[in-house]
């Protein structure tokens, strides 16, 4: 009966809608052209997404879930130039990091990255450039380098030995400079 909609198909996270309202695991899902405002004032801008409206076939509730949020989100961050989501949890995955890890390396707050891949905030146009030069593998790579140079005590410890030397206040040290300041005065 229902034929083929013109809008093309798209990828679909939650492949098996449940209707919230009553279970039902009979839920067809109609895409429609939805219209919404974005920022305020002179920067106010009208995007347009392509959303999922899913509709359950027991108890007709019609309602929109994540994935049409997703898809709203995603509309804003091309809107703002910056990354989506999905693109950022890739560059991460790309390297095979955890959240913990990736946000080590890059000095990310862990909480921020979080929010960021999941739709909850929207990275600064600043961090933003940095994420995308993070797609480079150079760019991770030179990160990890100076991670493994620098960062534990003991290897900083290891670093500038013979110049900048802590003192141990040795007893045969406390006397020399004893007597250097005797000599001074004197
Ligand atoms: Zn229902």
């Amino acid at each position: 009966m229902n034929s083929k909609r013109s809008k093309t198909r798209r990828q679909t996270v939650q492949t098996n809608p449940t209707c919230p309202l009553c279970g039902g695991v009979e839920v067809t899902t109609s895409w429609t052209s939805f219209a919404f405002n974005y920022g305020s004032g002179e920067s106010m801008a009208e995007l347009t997404e392509s959303i999922p409206t899913r509709l359950c076939v027991v108890c007709k509730f019609e309602y929109l879930d994540e994935e049409a949020e997703r898809l709203k989100h995603d509309a804003v961050c091309r809107h703002l130039g910056v990354l989506t989501p999905t693109e950022i949890r890739r560059i991460r995955k790309e390297y095979n990091l955890t959240r913990a890890k990736f946000a080590q390396l890059t000095g990310f707050g862990e909480a921020s990255l979080n929010r960021w891949e999941n739709g909850l905030s929207i990275q600064t146009h600043a961090y933003d450039q940095y994420l995308r030069l993070l797609r480079n593998p150079s760019n991770i790579r030179e990160l990890e380098l100076k991670g493994s140079i620098s960062g534990t005590p003991s290897q900083t410890a290891a670093l500038p030995r013979g110049r900048f030397r802590a003192l141990n206040l040795t007893d045969s040290l406390l006397k020399a400079q004893k007597s250097f300041q005797l000599c001074k005065v004197g």
